[in-house]
């Protein structure tokens, strides 16, 4: 695949201070695609340098103008949807229906949205005998994960511009060539030199070079929660504000008197999207005692529907994982979960194909919540289901992990699923299959992060009050 040799810094392709590179894998034949610079503590100062310079005129430009500029950005991106698409197809491996559809035409709907909200957004209140002026936090380092790329680094640069901040994007070295493509668009788009910067490499190096420097306000970071503590740690020790979206082990709580069925389908499709490499996941599914077993069985027929093949033909449902290391983390959880005890209805550890980092959809029943895969994050193709005897019961195990990212709850009535989800401790719950909303709050209680993206919400975090007193 096409591939920039440089980096994109105030608005020009230059090349990498050193010259090593990071082989980008296709992972459903582990054959190398291309080849991005790997950047180092020099390229990202000469990023952070160039997002400083840009910073002024582009947090003196108005709203409005902002916003055109955000609907450029829509345009460009929109224009090369389709080559966006088969850069995630090849780079993650995700199937090409999804990767068009979730992986591409959402974010860059989330663009025009952006643009509409950055035009509309109120930049100053009164309180009192105050006028409270909401300016650009500054200098915006944004640090995304490979397994929805374009969606990550939309959701973090299309907010930071609307606010009126310039930032350094430093995409996952498993999918760079996607952010590549971004910083195409944001060429194309004719977004002032600097306000968008993008540095490819490897996230301890270049990662923790933008993550520490002292030309960075604020720092955007969604990935690992054990990454995630070290950041905010240099945050903290720097003084700089900090966005955390870490990890997730998400409840979908069936209570008696649900549709089973749907439940259920939705709880297998939230799971085996995306080869299961989703934050907010609903990887626990807890089923009442007396429909225990029907549940269980019904997962097991749906989950027979979900063709595992190549992520680039069509009627594939599930194609592998990101790359080799995720594939051995996964079949690890796997045998872990075997060895603690849990029951396997279907998939495993074997290799459904003999090439590619392919893992088997998986199933699993009779999982306590002291299993280590009723605990940790697995990111990958497997679902667990835990029994509950009682409401009581249930609302302990849902709110039973470090995490609090996502959930769903299944009931006969709306009123019943959501005074059920009042006891959840998560940041979002979707009610009886309630669709993905991009303006609500989307972000994580516990260790699933600090602070709030999406909407108003994401566009606040980018935002910082001065009060005028008169
Ligand atoms: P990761 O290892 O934490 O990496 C995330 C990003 O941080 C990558 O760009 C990575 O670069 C970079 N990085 C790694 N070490 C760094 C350091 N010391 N300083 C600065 N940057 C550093 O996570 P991942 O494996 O890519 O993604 C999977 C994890 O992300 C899962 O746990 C998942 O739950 C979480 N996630 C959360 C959300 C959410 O919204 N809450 C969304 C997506 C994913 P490299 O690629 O070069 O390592
Ligand atoms: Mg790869």
């Amino acid at each position: 695949m096409k591939a920039h040799d440089a980096m994109y810094i105030g608005g020009q392709w230059r090349p990498a201070a050193a010259a090593d590179t990071i082989a980008v894998v296709n992972p459903a034949d582990e054959r190398i695609i291309a080849e991005v610079p790997a950047g180092t503590a020099p390229d990202v100062d000469a990023a952070v340098g160039a997002a400083r310079e840009a910073l002024p005129g582009w947090a003196a430009t108005p709203p409005a103008a902002r916003a055109a500029f955000l609907g450029a950005l829509h345009d460009a991106m929109a224009r090369r949807g389709e080559e966006i698409a088969r850069t995630v197809v090849a780079e993650l491996g995700a199937p090409a229906r999804f990767a068009r559809q979730v992986q591409t035409r959402a974010p860059i709907a989330a663009l025009a949205a952006y643009a509409e909200l950055a035009a509309a957004h109120p930049f100053e209140e009164r309180i009192a005998n105050s006028t409270v002026l909401h300016e650009p936090v500054g200098v915006v380092a944004a640090i995304t994960p490979w397994n929805y790329p374009v969606s990550m680094i939309v959701g973090k640069v299309a907010p930071a511009l609307a606010a009126g901040c310039t930032l350094v994007l430093k995409p996952a070295e498993d999918t760079p060539l996607s952010a590549q493509l971004f910083g195409e668009c944001a060429q194309a788009a004719g977004l002032p030199p600097g306000v968008v910067n993008v540095v490819t490499g490897h996230g301890r190096v270049a990662g923790e070079a933008l993550a520490r420097h002292e030309g960075v306000d604020h720092v955007s970071f969604t990935g690992s929660t054990s990454v995630g503590r070290h950041i905010g740690a240099l945050a903290g020790g720097a003084v700089k504000s900090v966005s955390l979206e870490l990890g997730g082990k998400s409840a979908n709580v069936i209570l008696p008197g649900a549709d089973l069925g749907r439940a259920v389908a939705a709880g297998v499709g939230h799971v085996m999207a995306n080869s299961g490499q989703t934050c907010y996941a609903w990887t626990r599914m807890l089923v009442h005692a007396a429909h225990y077993e029907e549940a269980v069985e019904l997962a097991r027929r749906e989950l027979g529907a979900y063709r595992v093949g190549d992520p680039a033909a069509d009627g594939t449902r599930v194609g592998p994982v990101v790359s080799a290391r995720q594939r051995d983390r996964v079949r690890g959880y796997i045998a872990r979960g075997v060895e603690e005890g849990a029951r396997l209805v279907a998939g495993g550890t074997e290799p459904p194909r003999p090439t590619g980092y392919f893992v088997a959809p998986t199933l699993f029943a009779d999982v306590t919540t002291d299993m280590t895969i009723a605990q940790e994050e697995i990111f990958g193709p497997v679902l667990s289901v835990l029994r509950y005897e009682d409401e009581e019961d249930a609302v302990r195990i849902a709110n039973d992990t470090v995490y609090g990212l996502h959930g769903g709850v299944w009931a006969s009535t709306e009123k019943e699923a959501v005074a059920f989800a009042r006891r959840m401790d998560t940041g979002r719950v979707d009610i009886n299959g309630g669709a993905f909303n991009t303006l609500a709050p989307f972000g994580g209680w516990k260790q699933s992060g600090v602070g709030r993206e999406m909407g108003t919400y994401g566009l606040r975090a980018y935002l910082q009050t001065k009060s005028l007193q008169l």
